[in-house]
């Protein structure tokens, strides 16, 4: 397992986690029925909740990372320090690629991000069956680096160029 320079405290990721349990029962998706919530948590200790969206024009849906971020961005909140997200699935689902480059826009490459299942708190797995990354209740613990790697940012914007 990575070392990380930055870690939630016990209240903050319990924040995130109940964040994201909330978030999800905005979910308005008829047509996947895969219901996800999505909670982002900001310097000052805010929970920013948002939820998929889908639409009949199938195109037109948005996730339940994007929703929350773009509430917050919209609202002028534009500086992250954890998120949590959580569907249905007993097991961590990870957000969707179009999901972790919006992520990257506003957060660090280093934020915790808690991919929580369905039915979390899962029971503590038996001494010697853990799996890497999972921490407690089932959560699985990633970062936005982890999971973009040698992605694109605003900084590249920046750079130097003909
Ligand atoms: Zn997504």
């Amino acid at each position: 397992m990575s070392v990380r320079a930055w870690t939630l405290s016990v209240e903050d990721r319990q924040k995130l986690i109940q964040g994201a349990f909330e978030a999800k029962k905005g979910s308005y998706s008829p047509y996947s029925k895969f219901p996800v919530g999505a909670a982002f948590l900001t310097p000052d200790g805010t929970i920013i909740k948002g939820a998929n969206i889908e639409n009949a024009s199938y195109g037109g849906t948005i996730c339940a990372e994007r929703t929350a971020i773009v509430k917050a961005a919209s609202e002028g909140i534009r500086s992250f320090v954890g998120l949590a997200v959580v569907t249905n699935v007993n097991s961590a689902i990870s957000p969707c690629g179009i999901c972790r480059q919006v992520i990257r826009e506003f957060c660090a490459l280093d934020m915790p991000i808690l991919l929580v299942p369905g039915d979390y708190p899962q029971a503590p797995l038996p001494e010697g069956e853990q799996k890497p990354g999972y921490t407690e209740g089932g959560v699985k613990e990633t970062t936005l680096g982890e999971l973009l790697p040698d992605s694109f940012g605003p900084e590249h914007l920046e750079l130097p160029r003909k």
